[in-house]
């Protein structure tokens, strides 16, 4: 099989997966690991080394995407917020979570507040935790957030029948560390050579990850990685360009398509966040829960659910875009998201000051057609080709 075959395959994979509403990943591993829980969790970011060391699979909910009709999904939540929490409900409804032992919902922001009170109502006797990720980024924060990764690890492991154990603890956070270099390896290449890497396959390589066992996450990653590096494809007229703001509901796979077509590499984005949250490996120590908390504090990457300073995110984004070597950078965020939509004026205004260029547009993630899309990411591409500014 030649390594384009290999890559066809294995992305297939990944689509599969990606369009698999029903989780068949996940009953292919309960199957395979009998008494063990899987333990969902929405987005942005969850230790899931703690799901993972407690002895079950943590298992990434992401929407229902565009595969999922909104019949009763409606009926729990007012017209002006995001798709994806109207999505979960439905799948919830639907049973397609009913093989879920449990679900973990991150103190992202209120919308995901309110799911795991609606979760409660509707799915009762069902596993809900409110992780509530710290505010105060200093020693009292990461105390009250220890307390909270006692709390999950207890909590999952009870329901695995385990005992919470430190040496597993330890042994989930290398298995992690191994698969966040496998994702940074994966993002190096696409800003180094965004021919080798579509914006979506490294969408449906990433996302994978949130239905699998990590170490085989970590071997598809580095897989692609591989085979990409051997492709022989030439770089064409587009200009770089990095996208934000679509870190929790994630676009349809049609927009990120149409953003490339439309003439631009995307060289980075915040895609699947969460998996790439700490920044760097963490070092298990002793303390191996300590550790992560301390992570948390410390080597998170920035984003707009986390509390920062707006000058911080400001200066971050710019330096971002100068090191990659952007062009310009494309706020995509979900219609309705407060927190991203209240990112971009300050955001705006720091790359503004730094005479860098952009757009914005909202999307759904069952948004159905593109042409708005690409008339505008194309607009963008050809002016900046063009006189270098918009
Ligand atoms: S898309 Fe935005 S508003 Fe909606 S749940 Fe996610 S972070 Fe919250």
């Amino acid at each position: 099989m030649s390594a384009e075959q290999e890559l066809e395959r294995l992305l297939d994979r990944c689509e599969r997966i990606y369009g698999d509403v029903a989780l068949e990943e996940v009953k292919a591993w309960k199957a395979a690991h009998p008494g063990r829980p899987a333990i969902g969790h929405l987005p942005v970011y969850v230790p899931r080394e703690v799901i993972h060391a407690a002895g079950a699979l943590p298992v990434a909910l992401q929407g229902g995407g565009d595969q999922v009709d909104i019949v009763r999904g409606d009926a729990c939540f007012q017209s002006y917020i995001c798709h994806l929490p109207r999505s979960t409900v439905e799948l919830g409804l639907q049973g397609e979570l009913d093989l879920l032992e449990g679900l973990v919902f991150p103190s992202t922001c209120d919308v995901i507040r309110n799911l795991s009170g609606i979760w409660q109502l509707l799915f009762q006797g069902k596993y809900v935790r409110y992780l509530d990720l710290p505010q105060a980024l200093n020693d009292t924060g990461g105390l009250f957030y220890l307390e909270d990764l006692e709390g999950l690890m207890n909590d999952v492991a009870a329901r695995a029948n385990q005992k919470p154990d430190k040496a597993a603890v330890a042994a989930s956070i290398r298995l992690y560390n191994r698969n966040r270099r496998a994702l940074q390896l994966l993002y190096e290449l696409r800003a180094e050579a965004p021919q080798l890497v579509a914006a979506d396959e490294a969408f449906l390589v990433a996302r994978a990850g949130g239905q699998m066992e990590v170490s085989a996450h970590s071997d598809l990653v580095e897989t692609f990685v591989s085979l990409a590096r051997k492709r022989n494809r030439r770089k064409e007229d587009r200009i770089r360009v990095v996208a934000i703001g679509a870190f929790c509901e994630q676009p349809p796979l049609g927009l990120l398509r149409t953003l490339e077509r439309s003439g631009c590499y995307v060289v980075d984005d915040d895609l699947n966040l969460g998996a790439r949250w700490i920044q760097g490996d963490v070092e298990p120590g002793d303390f191996p829960l300590k550790a992560l908390s301390k992570a948390y504090l410390v080597q998170s990457t920035w984003a707009s659910v986390r509390f920062e300073d707006e000058q911080f995110r400001g200066d971050q984004l710019v330096a971002r875009v100068k090191a990659l070597r952007a062009d310009g950078v494309i706020f995509a965020a979900p219609s309705f998201c407060d927190p991203a939509l209240l990112d971009q004026p300050p955001l705006q205004k720091a790359l503004t000051d730094a005479n860098l260029p952009f757009i914005s547009f909202k999307y759904a993630e069952n948004t159905g057609q593109f042409q708005g899309f690409r008339e505008q990411a194309g607009t963008f591409s050809d002016s900046l080709k063009l006189w270098g500014t918009t």
